[in-house]
């Protein structure tokens, strides 16, 4: 089922996200809709939160995007991205690792606002995967990237926090035109 995706403002995304402790019915068939979702609106990464459940869970599947590399490195050795998409991260934890970049990043709560962020270019993830079990891995380039910007959906931290002053600047208008917008359909549905 494709769900609905939550815009900026909404006060959801702004909640820190529960652990999961047991892989419920419930679990694996949100992590089925949140599959479908993001790939319905070709995002590469969907937090929970997004579709209005504040828990640490995310999923991803960079492997649409041909114009920005990713690396994936399992057990210090190099792997094949395909068969590693979609990845599902439950409780994900991450160490971000080298130099920052800045590369461009938009949002599926965002629509239609795309802007340079930096962030470190690499990052070791650890994580539970949609049956409950550990695994880690390394990314780099536009994985890493996309982990982190759905990590923070996870602490309730969204990409404009982490946009330079001058671009905040740029785009508040706009930024408050859709915190007004989401506002008052949350308010036409109570
Ligand atoms: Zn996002």
């Amino acid at each position: 089922m494709i769900l609905r995706i939550l815009k900026y403002g909404d006060p959801v995304l702004r909640k820190k996200g529960a652990r999961i402790e047991f892989i419920t019915l419930e679990i694996e068939r949100l992590i089925a809709d949140m599959l479908e979702t993001m790939r319905a609106a070709r995002g590469v990464g969907l937090a929970a939160h997004q579709v209005g459940h504040a828990l640490q869970l995310a999923v991803l599947d960079v492997t649409g995007v041909t114009d920005r590399p990713s690396t994936l490195e399992i057990e210090g050795q190099p792997a094949a991205l395909e068969s590693f998409m979609p990845v599902v991260l439950i409780n994900p934890e991450i160490t971000p690792i080298g130099e920052y970049a800045k590369a461009p990043e938009g949002c599926l709560s965002f629509p239609e606002i795309y802007t340079d962020i930096s962030r470190p270019e690499s990052v070791e993830v650890q994580a539970q995967n949609g049956h409950g079990e550990k695994f880690s891995f390394r990314a780099g380039g536009l994985l890493a990237r996309a982990v982190q910007h759905e990590v923070d959906h996870l602490n309730g931290i969204l990409f404009i926090d982490r946009m330079e002053m001058a671009t905040r600047r740029e785009l508040k208008a706009e930024l408050e035109a859709l915190q007004a917008e989401t506002k008052a359909n949350l308010q036409v549905k109570r």
